[in-house]
């Protein structure tokens, strides 16, 4: 930018080199109060931070300038964050006073959306991961390793897996920033297209540096499985120091290995159609607030990381469970618990604060606080009657660090001021040496405060007066009408308009001893304090480990509160299907009257629902996966009872025409998302399929539909709920054993069609949408018609098929190997036995709709088109005009046809 060093000032050259050392950040350059950037950057900086593009004017130039003052720094830091920038902060870091020329300026802190660590920029309740990805080729396998480090708690995870593997770990831990290895340049950015994608040093990648680095945080191969997680830890935690300042992190005391397959898979897709953390209207509430009824922060992220990664581990889930059991026994210790765990203040945070040396005393007694609190939560256990593993294991883990927590209280004051350099933080009594100058200061200050009194009668004069300026020092006033009364040892200092300022002697040798008492209090307290936090930073494994049990036991609190307040029940682990009786949805229930649906998978895997729109039917499939997520992290659910299998994964896809807040409704993506549930369902997992195959042309989505059916049923044996308005599917269920039906329905009351949002059995009656036509007000004439018509199609079809297709046992037996028994075909015909008369066995044998189907002057076949005309139309999308003029369209044609017999 600015290529003519010799003729900058020394100053300038000095930003501009570290703007060259820095070249993929933004350089903000403390002067002063002041962060300030010249040139192109200061035209960024003014633009992005709105603040004013000024000019610095020296002997060598003008150059554009803009700064941002230092003690506001984040929220404008926070802006480049978010318009995508890394910010390099170039602090002074030499007093100027002790700088004969020019001040020595160092990056201290690169900030990156991945390594952030002060609160201002940081949400309570998230991680906030760096990522560091990389690629092994071992034959023809590819294994992907990643490594992920919170920088604001020391937490770090790391993985391996396929591309596929790691790729939705990616999506479920979102890191705010992404490293590739060399290897991978551009893949990071299509994985997580919303982080930040970094490139940095390749040597840091290769694999001797990586364990080497490594070494010095934990015992690779102790800790890691192979050769990707190595060199993905190394890289991540090269750039975390690199951005830090370049130092190691002391406070990344754990090196945490997990395995992906340990919890319930949730990718980008479940977690967004499942809202869990975030919501698709922009009203509407996420699972995360529904359950966030957790005390502190550390259990806020906990929280989060278990609906994120919900165990699949049945007895983890048990364990956790029997928790909450106990816990939601007994109001008053939950109570209690919940009470002392609001003061706990985000230790991991602190801690990381702590080791980093970036604590200030406020944040040792935040530390204390937090620490006090640990003796009542145990007493408070300790009176809780149960036998809950995991609850007394948690109770012994509960260290109260009581050494941690005297000695700040002993050192540092009740209520310290926010900088550490100034005085005021440690208390008297913890350092001789300290009391002493404190004492001589004190003794001075005394001096002087009865100066004023003593003078006043050594000289007689009343209105004299002592005082202190900041420039001056002390001074004795005396007015000018009592100047000749001035003793010999008074030495002039200052003349002002009516009076003269004066000094003594023994004056100036208090003042210099104050002064000089009052710098070295400072400069002592300042050590102290060091001392003090990096004794505290030793104990950070300690402190750590406390506040993974606090963390814990605050959301286990929170999920006994909410069962017990909202009703929920235990769930049980172990059965052959899904069931739950009388379940809800925990989030639309909160805002809704709301009717509580069962589901029961022993009757098959697939259960198809049909319904019209607005009757509940998106709904009630996400009400059945959120019951399993909520299930495998731990908390009880609304339900009135659920006996649960432990789901691997849940799959959700929502066909495109009902995806329009996604904004991407593309059949192709449609069909592209199916693909994955058809490949990499199992048993054990949960599919929801939400009107899926809508986005093309009725035959072949229907046809897409069914095949979609069939393979699931024969193939996966996953527990799937499959909300289809191709009313031609449910004849599915007379064909195969795993497949049953279920449907919503509608009612009218005063204000017109209300939706009951009941689940019942069997499909939804074929005229359904007249029948929400009437409800809806659509003209009498209109409504009996279009019935007329719907029957007259059924009686049609049944005519057509009548001479060989009257049994339907017989019928399926020809049409596949899945033979409903006839007692089967007994007790379902008894089980559904309403809306099957209106369907009977039609749908199995009905030809798929063709639009071909045209009506040349035979009035049989205008008869069939029309009728495959009513049949293709979505009644419940259709406004009152269209159906009517459709109505006549239709009428038009069979009276033409009429006419030509
Ligand atoms: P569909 O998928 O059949 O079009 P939705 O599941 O989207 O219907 O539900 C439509 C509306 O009905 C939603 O606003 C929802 O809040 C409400 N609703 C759904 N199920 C219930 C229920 N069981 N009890 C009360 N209200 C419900
Ligand atoms: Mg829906």
């Amino acid at each position: 930018m600015l290529d003519v060093r010799e003729d900058l000032t020394p100053m300038m050259a000095q930003y501009t080199d570290l703007c060259e050392a820095h070249d993929d950040a933004l350089v903000l350059f403390q002067v002063g109060d002041f962060y300030e950037a010249f040139c192109a950057a200061a035209e960024t900086v003014a633009r992005v931070c709105e603040v004013t593009l000024t000019k610095r004017e020296d002997s060598t130039g003008r150059y554009p300038m803009a700064g941002v003052p230092i003690d506001n720094a984040a929220s404008y830091v926070e802006r480049l964050l978010d318009a995508g920038y890394r910010v390099a902060l170039a602090d002074q870091v030499q007093p100027a006073e002790e700088a004969s020329g020019l001040v020595d300026r160092a990056v201290t802190q690169l900030v990156t959306p991945g390594t952030l660590v002060d609160d201002a920029y940081l949400e309570g309740s998230t991680a906030n991961y760096l990522a560091a990805l990389v690629r092994e080729a071992a034959g023809t396998e590819a294994t992907y390793g990643l490594a992920l480090v919170d920088v604001s708690t020391g937490e770090c995870l790391v993985t391996s897996g396929s591309r596929a593997t790691v790729s939705e770990e990616l999506e479920r831990r979102s890191p705010a920033e992404l490293l590739t290895g060399p290897e991978l340049d551009d893949v990071g950015v299509d994985l997580v297209p919303e982080a930040m994608h970094t490139s940095y040093d390749p040597s840091v990648f290769e694999h001797d540096t990586a364990r080497a680095r490594l070494r010095r945080y934990a015992r690779p191969d102790a800790v890691l499985a192979d050769d990707a997680e190595v060199r993905a830890t190394g890289a991540v935690l090269a750039y975390a120091e690199y951005t830090q300042g370049g130092d190691h992190l002391d406070y990344v005391s754990r090196v945490t290995r997990f395995d992906a397959r340990e919890s319930m898979r949730l990718d980008a897709t479940a977690l967004a159609s499942l809202e869990l953390f975030e919501s698709r209207s922009r009203s509407g509430h996420t699972l995360m607030e529904t359950l966030d009824e957790t005390a502190c922060a550390l259990g806020r992220r906990r929280l989060e990381a278990w609906l994120r990664r919900p165990t699949v581990d049945r007895h983890e889930a048990e364990a956790r469970l029997d928790a909450v059991e106990a816990l939601s026994r007994e109001g008053v210790v939950r109570e209690t618990l919940h009470d002392r765990l609001r003061e706990v203040y985000d230790l991991e945070r602190l801690v990381g604060r702590v080791s980093r040396g970036r604590a200030n005393a406020r944040d040792l007694r935040s530390l204390a606080t937090t620490l006090a609190v640990v003796p009542d939560l145990r007493e408070a256990l300790a009176a809780l009657d149960h036998d809950s593993a995991r609850l007394a294991d948690l109770t012994d883990r509960l260290d109260d660090c009581g050494d941690v927590r005297s000695l700040v209280e002993e050192a540092i004051v009740p209520d310290p001021p926010q900088e550490v350099t100034d005085g005021g933080v440690v208390r008297e009594g913890f350092d001789a040496e300290l009391d002493d100058i404190r004492a001589t200061e004190r003794e001075g200050r005394e001096w002087v405060s009865q100066l004023e009194a003593t003078e006043r009668e050594r000289t007689g004069i009343d209105s004299l007066e002592v005082g202190y300026t900041q420039v001056h020092g002390y001074y004795i006033e005396v007015t000018n009408p009592n100047l000749e009364r001035v003793p010999e040892d008074y030495t002039r200092r200052q003349t002002l308009k009516n009076s003269e300022r004066f000094y003594t002697p023994e004056l100036k040798r208090r003042e210099d001893e104050i002064l000089s008492a009052s710098e070295r209090a400072d400069a002592l307290e300042y050590e102290v304090f060091c001392e003090v936090r990096a004794s505290v930073a030793d104990e950070g494994e300690r402190l750590q480990a406390l506040a993974d049990v606090l963390a814990e036991l605050d959301v286990l609190v929170a999920f006994a509160t909410i069962a017990v307040d909202r009703d929920y029940v235990r769930p049980t682990f172990g059965a052959e299907a899904i069931e739950i009786e009388a379940g809800r949805h925990p989030v639309v229930e909160r805002t809704t009257e709301f009717v509580p649906n069962g589901i029961d998978f022993s009757q098959g895997d697939v259960a198809l629902i049909t319904g019209p729109n607005m009757s509940g039917k998106s709904t009630y499939m996400r009400q059945v996966a959120l019951t399993c997520v909520m299930a495998q992290a731990g908390s009880f659910v609304p339900a009135s009872r659920a006996s649960l299998r432990v789901v691997d994964r849940v799959f959700t896809r929502v066909g495109a025409s009902d995806d329009i807040a996604g904004g991407q409704s593309t059949f192709m993506r449609e069909m592209a998302e199916l693909t994955d549930i058809l490949h990499a369902a199992t048993d054990r997992s949960l599919v929801l399929l939400d009107e899926v195959g809508r986005g093309t042309a009725t035959t072949d989505g229907l046809a897409i539909a069914r095949a979609t059916t069939e393979f699931i049923h024969d193939e996966v044996g996953a527990s799937t709920l499959f909300a289809t308005h191709y009313h031609e599917l449910t004849g599915l269920e007379a064909e195969y054993d795993g497949v049953f039906t279920l449907h919503f329905t509608a009612d009218r009351d005063a204000d017109g069609v209300t939706f009951l949002h009941r689940v019942a059995e069997g499909p939804s009656s074929s005229s359904y949408g007249v029948e929400v036509a009437r409800l809806a007000g659509v003209p009498d004439r209109v409504v009996e018609r279009a019935r007329a018509l719907v029957e007259a199609a059924e009686r049609d079809e049944a005519t057509e098929r009548d001479p060989d297709t009257a049994d339907s046992s017989r019928h399926a037996a020809t049409n596949g190997e899945h033979v409903r028994t006839s007692t089967d075909a007994d007790s379902a015909e008894k089980a559904f036995s309403k809306p099957r008369q209106t369907s009977g066995g039609r749908a199995k044998s009905a030809p798929l709709p063709d639009p071909s189907r045209d009506s040349h002057g035979d009035p049989n076949h205008v008869v069939g088109g029309v009728l495959a005309d009513i049949e293709r139309l979505d009644v419940a999308r259709t406004t009152p005009m269209d159906a009517l003029s459709l109505l006549h369209e239709l009428q038009r044609r069979l009276d033409d046809a009429d006419q030509e017999t």
